[in-house]
């Protein structure tokens, strides 16, 4: 007869047997703990709505059907989404949980053994990730020391990997600054596979490739709602052709965009000239905050055209946590990539948060 011995008790497969390696060496993305402190560590809107417009909010989800699905086509959310951001009326939407969601929907579309995602470097995180969990080849193309572009590098490695995807971030993040739209368009047109122009920063510069969706029939223009003012909703968006859409509808979850988002981000639309009017506000204060930053001897800040700004100084780990002791939660991105050494992120706050920031900054620094 068979016993088990005592403490022996079978415990089924183990993690480092059934999950993909390429998983386990991942790290999470980690959303650090902000409770208690200003918050400038993740390009939020740091304006609420207007009192108005929350009770009307409030009714709208008083009544709202969540005993039902959501409507997986949300033709009167896109309307709204077509009519606030100017999409070209030839061209399809499709919307995504989060433009995260949409970097995730492309990949698994395309992915197979060998096809590769190319980018740039350092540039948003979620592209080498997604590339990752879906299987596919990430190949990452430096930026020139000051954040610029490497055209000819980029078409090098276009040449050599012939890319499935690429991702460009326009405005770029963590760095902030727009790439040069003539190269952007060299790379659309070398490109043998889908170019995604990544336009999550798009109501802070003022710069678009929405209207060269008619020239390119390989580029799609991603945009989301999350640093205009609604990044709790989880909405983003993808604008291009219906031939390429249609294809990727097959891969979106058909639910994904739940019944509360489709409703308060339709009627936030409506009132689409509030976040209009604190999108303004924030690159004023942009302008002000880039000011503050120069002036401190031995603080280096790079030009943006996001509701954040990069900046370089000496002993950036200690000037974080000394920012964390008083109160503020910026980005280190000293560690993140060689190019980053030495930097912190900070998103640009209400004049008040600001200035506390900043005097934080200060006094981080003597210290
Ligand atoms: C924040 C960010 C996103 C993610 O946006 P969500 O819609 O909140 O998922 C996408 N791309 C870039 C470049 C971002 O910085």
């Amino acid at each position: 007869m068979d016993t088990a011995p005592a403490g022996k008790i079978s415990r089924g497969p183990l993690p480092e047997r059934v999950i993909r390696p390429e998983i386990r060496a991942l790290s999470a993305y980690h959303v650090p703990d902000s409770r208690g402190l200003i918050k400038l560590d993740a390009m939020e809107n740091p304006y609420g709505l207007p009192p108005a417009l929350r009770e009307e909010i409030a009714g709208l989800v008083a009544q709202a059907p969540i005993n039902l699905y959501p409507d997986p086509a949300a033709p009167a959310l896109k309307a709204r989404l077509r009519e606030a951001m100017d999409i070209p009326d030839a061209m399809d939407l499709m919307l995504g949980n989060g433009s995260d969601e949409l970097i995730q929907v492309l990949a698994l579309a395309v992915a197979r053994p060998g096809t590769v995602l190319l980018g740039v470097e350092p540039s948003f995180v979620m592209y080498r990730m997604i590339a990752t969990v879906t299987g596919m080849d990430y190949v990452g193309v430096p930026l020139r020391p000051d954040f610029t572009l490497d055209a000819e590098a980029m078409l090098e490695a276009i040449g050599r990997h012939r890319p499935a995807l690429i991702f460009l971030a326009y405005p770029n993040n963590p760095t902030g600054n727009l790439f040069d739209a003539h190269d952007i368009s060299r790379i659309i047109q070398a490109a043998p596979g889908l170019v995604v122009v990544d336009e999550a920063y798009h109501a802070f510069a003022g710069a678009s490739f929405l209207p060269q969706l008619q020239r390119f029939p390989n580029l799609l223009v991603m945009r989301t709602v999350s640093k205009l003012g609604l990044a709790g909703l989880r909405l983003g968006l993808l604008a291009g052709a219906g031939e390429w859409l249609e294809q990727l509808e097959k891969v979106r979850l058909p639910y994904n965009v739940n019944v509360l988002t489709q409703l308060v981000a339709e009627k936030v639309l409506q009132h689409g000239d509030v976040l209009q009017r604190q999108a303004e506000a924030i690159k004023s204060q942009r302008a002000e905050l880039k000011r503050r930053l120069e002036a401190i001897s031995g603080v280096e800040a790079f030009p943006s055209d996001a509701n954040f700004i990069l900046f370089r100084l000496r002993h950036a780990d200690e000037v974080f946590a000394g920012l964390r002791e008083r109160g503020v939660l910026v980005k280190n991105l000293s560690h993140a990539h060689a190019a980053l050494k030495d930097c912190l992120r900070v998103t640009v706050g209400t004049a008040e948060q600001n200035v506390k920031f900043i005097s934080a900054l200060e006094q981080s620094i003597i210290a």
